[in-house]
């Protein structure tokens, strides 16, 4: 059965006008959970990658199993005020006002080479504001990549000049 089948759409989520893509379904079932695993895994198997970081909080589920398969380390990147050590921080714009993603300064030492995972790239302000915070710290982006990509925002363009996957697109 293709993944999509375990991808929910729920109208007017977290707010009236928006189609929220609910990856739920998909962690709950062990088989399809593998097989997504499995797809984001066979494209970066050989690029030794040494750390990958999950973003706050959706990116953390795939993330850390991708690390885990990949026997490296897991850096999580989060929203302010959550992480207790010391952090830099990138700000992006959303639709209405801004957001802002926290790391904490000693996760990448230069030189490393690093996966991102999130679960959704939609307008790629999230990604291009993680990418900002490896690329601070002196890390090399690998690959960002995506449990699904919603093709019509156009989010690999904030984020052009990176290797980019997606296991499903819409
Ligand atoms: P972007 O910054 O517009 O690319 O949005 C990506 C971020 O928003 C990711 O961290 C996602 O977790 C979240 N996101 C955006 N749209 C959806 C959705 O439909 N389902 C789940 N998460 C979403």
């Amino acid at each position: 059965m293709s993944l999509k089948n375990y991808i929910r759409d729920i109208q007017g989520f977290p707010k009236e006008g928006i189609v929220f893509k609910d990856i739920t379904p998909l962690l709950i079932d062990v088989n399809a959970r593998k097989e997504c695993l499995e797809i984001l895994l066979s494209t970066v198997k050989d690029k030794k990658i040494n750390k990958v970081i999950g973003v706050e909080s959706r990116g953390f589920f795939f993330g850390m199993l991708l690390a885990q398969e990949l026997n490296v380390g897991f850096i999580p990147v989060r929203k302010p005020n959550k992480l207790p050590f010391d952090t830099i921080s990138a700000s992006y714009d959303l639709e209405y006002g801004n957001d802002t993603l926290e790391i904490h300064i000693d996760a990448i030492q230069k030189g490393d080479r690093i996966l991102i995972h999130d679960d959704v790239l939609a307008t790629g302000g999230t990604a291009k504001a993680v990418c900002e915070l490896v690329e601070r710290l002196g890390g090399v982006i690998v690959q960002c990549n995506f449990l699904m990509e919603i093709t019509f925002l156009k989010g690999r363009e904030k984020i052009v000049g990176n290797e980019i996957f997606a296991a499903m697109t819409y």
